[in-house]
C-alpha cells in the first residue's frame, strides 16, 4: 500500500461521506479526538476533522488489506482440517516454515511502521496553519504527566505455560510491573485460585477465546455461535479484556464483543497467521471497546520464527515508542519464555523498561478505563486565554503545550 501522511490527507478530504456524520455520536478516532485540541477551534477544522477519522480508520481497522489476502481462503480451511490429522510439534515447524517463506508485504513496516503517526503529525501541523498559529494547547496522552505507557501481557497456551505464571509474575513484580494473562478458556485445566492469588496481587486476566483450533473467526456463523460462549464464560470469571486466539481477527465482528477492552491487534506483525497491523502506538476506540494494539514484536514471532536474539529488537522498538510518546504494549507467552535464556531476556527487557523516564505502568484496563476517560474530556481556553479541562473525572489529566510533543515538532 502506497500512502504517505500528506497524499491520505487530500485523498481523504474527498472522500468524506454521509458515513463520517453518521458516526458523529461514538467515541471517535479522528485527529481531533486523537491530539484532544481546544474545543474552541473545532469548527474550523471540522472538514479536516471528518477526513482524518476516514483516513485514520483505514489504518486503525486494517482495511487497507485486501479482504482476499486477509480472510482464511476454503483451500486455507481445508489445509486447516487437514493439519489436525497432523501430530501437532510436526504441525508447528510446518506453520512457521510457511509463515518463514511468505513473500513479506512492503506495509505496513516491520518492526516499526511510523505512517499513522507521520499522518497525525502532518494533520496537526496543516491545522495549526490553516487557524494561522505556531502552537497551542491539548489534553496529555497519559495521565498525571507521564510522557509514554508501558504495558505488559502474556497469553499462556498450555497447562506447561500455565505452571510457570506464579514464577513470572514474581519476577515482573521484583521491577514494579503488573500484568496481564490471557487465558484460552478450554484448552486446558484452569487452576482458578492462583488466578485468584495473582489478582490480589494486582495482576489481571483476560479471555483468549475457547481455543486456539480456529473456529472464532473462521465464518461468521461460527463467531456467531461461539463468541457469545466466550463471553458468557469471560463474564462468569470477571474477564473485561479480549485477545483472539493466534489473533484472526476481524474488527466489525470484535467491535460487537461484551468486552471493554481488545488486544488482537498489533501495530505491525507481518508474522502472524494474519498479518496485517493498526500501525497504531496508541489505544484507539473500536466501537464502545479500547483498542489496546500489542506493539513489541511476539517472543515467538522472533525466537521460533526467525530464530533471532529477542531482546535487541524489543530495546530498540520500546526505545523508539518511548520517545514518540507511545504504548509499549508487550506480547509474551510464559510457554516459550518461561525458563532458562529466554527468561533472563525476558528479566533484561524488565529491567530496560522499569527504567524509562516518565513511563505510565498500567494494566490494559487501566489503560481502557484512561482512554475512555479522556476521549470524554473537552479543552477549552478560557476568556484569559488559560486552557482548561472540563467535564468531570479529569483530576489525572494534564493540559501539555503542542510543541513540547515529539510529534508535534
Ligand atoms: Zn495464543
Amino acid at each position: 500500500m502506497e500512502m504517505s501522511a500528506g497524499s491520505a490527507i487530500s485523498a481523504g478530504i474527498g472522500a468524506v461521506s454521509a458515513d463520517c456524520r453518521a458516526l458523529a455520536t461514538r467515541a471517535r478516532n479522528d485527529a481531533f479526538s486523537f491530539w484532544k485540541l481546544p474545543e474552541q477551534w473545532r469548527d474550523a477544522l471540522e472538514p479536516m476533522i471528518l477526513s482524518s477519522e476516514f483516513i485514520a480508520e483505514r489504518f486503525l481497522f486494517e482495511s487497507y488489506l485486501s479482504r482476499q489476502g486477509y480472510r482464511q481462503s476454503r483451500q486455507t480451511r481445508a489445509c486447516h482440517k487437514l493439519k489436525r490429522l497432523i501430530p501437532f510439534p510436526v504441525r508447528r515447524r510446518l506453520n512457521e516454515a510457511t509463515i518463514r517463506a511468505r513473500v513479506k508485504p512492503e506495509f505496513p513496516h516491520w518492526p516499526c511502521e511510523s505512517a499513522l503517526l507521520e499522518f497525525w503529525s502532518e494533520w496537526l501541523r496543516l491545522s495549526l496553519g490553516m487557524l494561522g498559529r505556531d502552537d497551542g494547547w491539548h489534553i496529555g496522552f497519559w495521565p498525571d504527566g507521564h510522557q509514554c505507557c508501558v504495558v505488559l501481557t502474556h497469553d499462556v497456551e498450555s497447562s506447561s505455560g500455565f505452571a510457570r505464571i506464579e514464577r513470572i509474575a514474581d519476577l515482573e513484580e521484583r521491577y514494579g510491573f503488573r500484568s496481564a494473562w490471557n487465558l484460552p478458556l478450554t484448552q486446558y485445566r484452569i487452576d482458578w485460585n492462583l488466578v485468584t492469588r495473582l489478582r490480589a496481587r494486582g495482576f489481571e486476566f483476560g479471555a483468549h477465546g475457547l481455543s486456539h483450533d480456529g473456529r472464532l473467526f473462521r465464518s461468521a456463523r461460527d463467531f456467531a455461535s461461539l463468541a457469545p460462549i466466550v463471553e458468557r464464560m469471560a463474564a462468569a470469571h470477571g474477564l473485561r479484556g479480549f485477545r483472539a486466539p493466534s489473533t484472526p481477527r476481524d474488527a466489525s465482528w470484535i467491535a460487537t464483543m461484551a468486552f471493554d477492552f481488545d488486544s488482537s491487534f498489533s501495530d505491525t506483525d507481518p508474522y502472524e497467521p494474519w498479518p496485517g497491523g493498526t500501525c497504531s502506538l496508541f489505544p484507539f476506540m473500536l466501537s464502545r471497546m479500547v483498542e489496546l494494539p500489542y506493539t513489541l514484536a511476539q517472543d515467538h514471532t522472533l525466537i521460533r520464527l526467525l530464530h533471532r536474539s529477542p531482546l535487541p529488537v524489543w530495546v530498540m522498538k520500546a526505545n523508539w515508542t518511548a520517545s514518540v510518546g507511545g504504548m509499549i504494549l508487550t506480547l509474551t507467552h510464559p510457554d516459550y519464555m518461561g525458563d532458562g535464556r529466554l527468561l533472563g531476556a525476558y528479566e533484561d527487557l524488565l529491567r530496560m523498561l522499569a527504567e524509562l523516564p516518565s513511563a505510565w505502568r498500567a494494566l490494559p484496563s487501566e489503560v481502557a478505563e484512561w482512554w475512555r476517560e479522556r476521549s470524554e474530556l473537552q479543552l477549552s481556553i478560557e476568556n484569559g486565554g488559560q486552557p482548561v479541562i472540563r467535564r468531570p473525572g479529569s483530576r489525572r489529566a494534564t493540559v501539555r503545550r503542542l510543541s513540547e510533543h515529539p510529534l508535534a515538532r
